[in-house]
């Protein structure tokens, strides 16, 4: 029996990685995502990555998972092929955490990113993180499902869901 109930319970605490990210405590989200606006639109980096280290923060807390480290960084790279906007890096040997790298300004004008834009972003690398350690994926891959969770998240952070 002890074995059947392990099983149950490991089936029951992983959750399916479907189209839908199932939130808790929306609207405390929606508050820290909220606060992003103000410094993005400022341009202060520092306090912007601390913005989104909170909603990171929240978001994993929210879903019982392991953290990741945010990193803001001023001007996208780019190449021939456009832009990077966002980039999740998993945790590896050496590495306290997984971590998250935003950009906020574009690359070429060196604009400040738009804020709908920009939680997009940081939303769609959450969802990497998620797929790894939430969803327990061996991998996380831009399936179609995947984009359909970065939206779900996306529009409850928006409070348009
Ligand atoms: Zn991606």
């Amino acid at each position: 029996m002890a074995g059947l109930m392990s099983r149950v319970s490991v089936f029951l605490s992983v959750p399916k990685a479907g189209t839908q990210v199932l939130l808790k405590k929306k609207r405390l989200l929606q508050a820290s995502a909220e606060a992003l606006q103000p410094p993005l639109a400022a341009g202060e980096v520092e306090a912007l990555e601390q913005a989104c280290q909170r909603l990171a923060d929240q978001l994993c807390d929210a879903l019982n998972c392991v953290r990741v480290k945010v990193h803001i960084l001023e001007r996208r790279p780019h190449d021939k092929r456009g832009e990077l906007h966002g980039l999740y890096e998993i945790k590896q040997s050496g590495m306290s955490q997984a971590r998250i790298y935003v950009w906020m300004r574009t690359a070429k004008r060196q604009q400040l990113v738009a804020y709908k834009t920009f939680l997009r972003t940081l939303a769609h690398e959450c969802c990497h993180h998620l797929d790894l350690t939430h969803y327990q994926l061996a991998n996380s891959i831009h399936s179609s499902n995947f984009y359909k969770r970065e939206s779900s998240l996306y529009k409850q952070w928006l409070g348009n869901d």
